[in-house]
C-alpha cells in the first residue's frame, strides 16, 4: 500500500482491520489524517469497493489496541468527513438478547438504547449548544439496502430491533444480560451509540451490520467467552464481505431521501455572534454552513 493524498470517498465503513483485506477492496492506499480532535483509531485506507471510492477505518486500531471506551470517535468521525464521507457504515459483533436472533445472523437495528458514559460522544461545546434530533439513530433507507441486500444473499438477516450499548469492556454479568432480555432489547455491543450519534452531527447516514455472534450470557449452557466470539466473528467477516460488496454500488448511486445529510439544520441553538472564533473554526468542517 502505498500513501496518498487522494481525498474521496462518498462512502466509508468502521469495522475490525481484518475487513480491509476483504477481496474487493482495490487500489489502497494509506491517507494519515490529523484532526483538531486528536488521532484517529488508525489511518483511513482509501480504495474502491464494486468501482466505488471508499474509506475504510479500523475502529480498534491496526493489530486491535484500543478499547471501546478509549476510541475517539469524534476523530474518527471527523477523518472520514475529511475525505467525502457521506455515507457510513458500521460493522460490528454483537451479542443477542433474543432466542430468534441466532449466532451468525446479521441485523440491522433501528433503535439505540445508551447506557455508556464518560465518552466524549458529541462535537460540541466550548461556546456551541446543539440539540440534535436523534429519534431514528440509524439512516433508514441506508439500513433498509443493506438488509434487502443481505435477504438476497441468503444471509440470516432481521431488520429492525434495538441496540443496547454497554459501556464494556467486560462482558455483561448473568444479572444484567438477563434484565436486558427482559426489556425487550435486541442485541448488545460496545461502541455503535458513540458513533451513531457523532456520525449524524456530521450529518452522515450511518447504519450498522450488527454480526450476532453469541447469546450474551443469559443461556444457560451458551455463555459468551473471547475465544468463541473470535471463532463465530470469523465467519460472519465472509458474509459481511460479500454483503459489502453487492450493497455498496446501490449505496453509492442513491440519491438521499432520508434527512440525515441536513440533520444539523435546526439543532443549533447558540447565536452566530455568541460562537467563540475559535470553536467555529475548529467545527467548520462539521457545521460550517450553519455558523
Ligand atoms: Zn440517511
Amino acid at each position: 500500500m502505498k500513501s496518498s493524498s487522494n481525498k474521496k470517498a462518498k462512502i466509508g465503513i468502521i469495522g475490525g482491520s481484518g475487513l480491509y483485506d476483504m477481496d474487493g477492496f482495490s487500489n489502497k492506499r494509506l491517507l494519515k489524517v490529523k484532526t483538531p480532535f486528536g488521532d484517529p483509531s488508525a489511518p483511513l485506507i482509501l480504495g474502491e469497493i464494486s468501482g466505488a471510492p471508499c474509506a475504510f477505518l479500523a475502529r480498534h486500531g491496526n493489530g486491535h489496541t484500543i478499547l471501546p471506551q478509549e476510541i475517539n470517535v469524534r476523530a474518527n468521525i471527523w477523518a472520514l468527513k475529511s475525505v467525502g464521507v457521506e455515507r457510513l457504515i458500521g460493522v460490528t459483533a454483537v451479542g443477542s438478547l433474543k432466542e430468534e436472533l441466532s449466532p451468525r445472523h446479521f441485523v440491522f437495528p433501528d433503535q439505540i438504547f445508551d447506557l455508556t458514559h464518560g465518552r466524549n460522544a458529541t462535537f460540541f461545546g466550548n461556546g456551541i449548544v446543539a440539540h440534535t434530533a436523534f429519534h431514528t439513530p440509524f439512516c433508514p433507507d441506508q439500513s433498509k439496502i443493506l438488509f434487502d441486500k443481505s435477504q438476497s444473499l441468503a444471509i440470516n438477516s432481521h431488520q429492525g430491533g434495538t441496540y443496547l450499548c454497554m459501556q464494556g469492556p467486560l462482558f455483561s454479568t448473568k444479572a444484567e444480560s438477563r434484565f436486558y432480555k427482559s426489556l425487550g432489547f435486541s442485541v448488545i455491543g460496545m461502541t455503535a451509540a458513540t458513533e451513531a450519534k457523532l456520525a449524524r452531527e456530521a450529518e452522515i447516514c450511518y447504519s450498522l451490520i450488527s454480526l450476532v455472534t453469541d447469546y450474551d450470557c443469559w443461556k444457560d449452557g451458551e455463555e459468551v467467552s473471547a475465544d468463541i466470539v473470535t471463532s463465530v466473528m470469523q465467519g460472519n467477516s465472509k458474509n459481511a464481505q460479500r454483503l459489502l460488496v453487492s450493497a455498496i454500488p446501490e449505496i453509492a448511486k442513491r440519491s438521499a431521501r432520508c434527512s440525515c445529510p441536513e440533520a444539523m439544520k435546526h439543532a443549533i441553538v447558540t447565536a452566530p455572534k455568541a460562537i467563540p472564533a475559535a470553536t467555529k473554526k475548529k467545527l467548520s468542517l462539521i457545521v460550517g454552513k450553519y455558523i
